[in-house]
């Protein structure tokens, strides 16, 4: 065995699946490296071989499949979310949750949405859209092609993306209409991750919500789907001051194990779950009501 690790450029995606899976979870999957390198360099990976997907044009672009569905390859970079024609006419939350990662362009540039929901990491800024927007992922291990939605991907820990598959593509409905949208972060300093974040989609019939969907994020370990809590106390109703109140004090009660790290002490984080949802739905209705 080698002291050092080796460094495979598939050609293609069979290839590099094939390669995976003869190396029953001695590869790592490396993409823009913006997640892994850091954990390298502090040596904290010491895999037998880095497999590097970054060459692989059948995981680039953004397009639309015949279902109706917008296909985002896995290595689409933070920037092309932000500023791409299909994700801001069709995607606006998430274009606009892609504005809000952190790291500065050299992150934007390089750090793809694979690595990013790949991670898991419950700071980061793509999940909770995505989430929020019922997206599915598609991924592949040794010849088999898994489709599945991005929140069953997200809870079950055995998928072996990273180190046995690779995930292709995110599948997301395109955004309806007049659909309000917003994400809100939370940020304790200026080059901090979030230490609360939101994401909220709402629909309004005669100035009354007729559906939400709201996911948190950064207060706890796994996102915070609090979609069925926020239409239980908002559907049929004016978002007014009383409503927005309701729904802070309920999401912040979901949050039952906070995080406490260096984006803030867990108490804090608990209360400011049910701030970002708050304001998350408000900017939506807002952009609603315009609509
Ligand atoms: C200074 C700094 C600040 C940052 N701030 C933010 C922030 O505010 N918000 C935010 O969301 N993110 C932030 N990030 C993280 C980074 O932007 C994202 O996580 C990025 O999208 C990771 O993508 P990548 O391609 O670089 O992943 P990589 O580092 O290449 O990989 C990350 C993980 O995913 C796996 N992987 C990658 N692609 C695939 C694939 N297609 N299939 C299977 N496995 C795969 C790898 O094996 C690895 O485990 C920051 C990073 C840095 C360095």
């Amino acid at each position: 065995m080698s002291l050092y690790p080796s460094l495979a450029r598939p050609r293609t995606l069979a290839d590099a699946a094939a390669l995976l899976a003869s190396l029953s979870s001695g590869g790592v999957v490396i993409a823009g490296g913006q997640e892994l390198m850091p954990s390298i360099n502090a040596g904290v990976l010491a895999p037998e071989v880095y497999v590097d997907i970054g060459g692989l044009a059948e995981l680039r672009g953004i397009a639309e499949t015949p279902e109706g569905l917008l296909a985002i390859g896995a290595l689409t970079v933070h920037r092309e979310l932000q500023t791409h024609p299909l994700v801001t006419a069709k995607l606006p939350l998430l274009g606009h949750a892609a504005t809000r990662a952190g790291g500065g362009r050299q992150v934007h540039n390089r750090g793809t949405i694979g690595g990013n929901l790949v991670a898991q990491h419950p700071l980061y800024d793509l999940a909770p859209s995505l989430l929020a927007l019922e997206a599915e992922v598609e991924w592949v291990k040794g010849s088999e092609t898994v489709r599945q939605p991005l929140a069953a991907m997200l809870a079950d820990s055995r998928h072996g993306l990273g180190s046995e598959a690779i995930l292709a593509r995110v599948l997301v409905v395109p955004m309806a209409e007049g659909l309000g949208f917003a994400y809100e972060k939370l940020k304790a300093s200026g080059g901090a991750y979030g230490s609360a974040n939101a994401a909220a989609l709402v629909k309004l019939t005669n100035g009354r919500v007729a559906a939400v969907r709201l996911v948190v994020g950064a207060v706890a370990e796994r996102l915070l789907d609090a979609s069925a809590a926020a239409a239980a106390l908002l559907v049929g109703r004016p978002f007014d001051a009383a409503a927005g109140a309701a729904l802070a004090h309920a999401v912040s009660a979901l949050v039952t194990a906070p995080l406490s790290d260096a984006q803030g002490p867990g108490p804090w984080r608990q209360a400011m779950a049910g701030v970002v949802a708050r304001r998350a739905v408000a900017a939506a209705v807002q952009r609603a009501g315009r609509a």
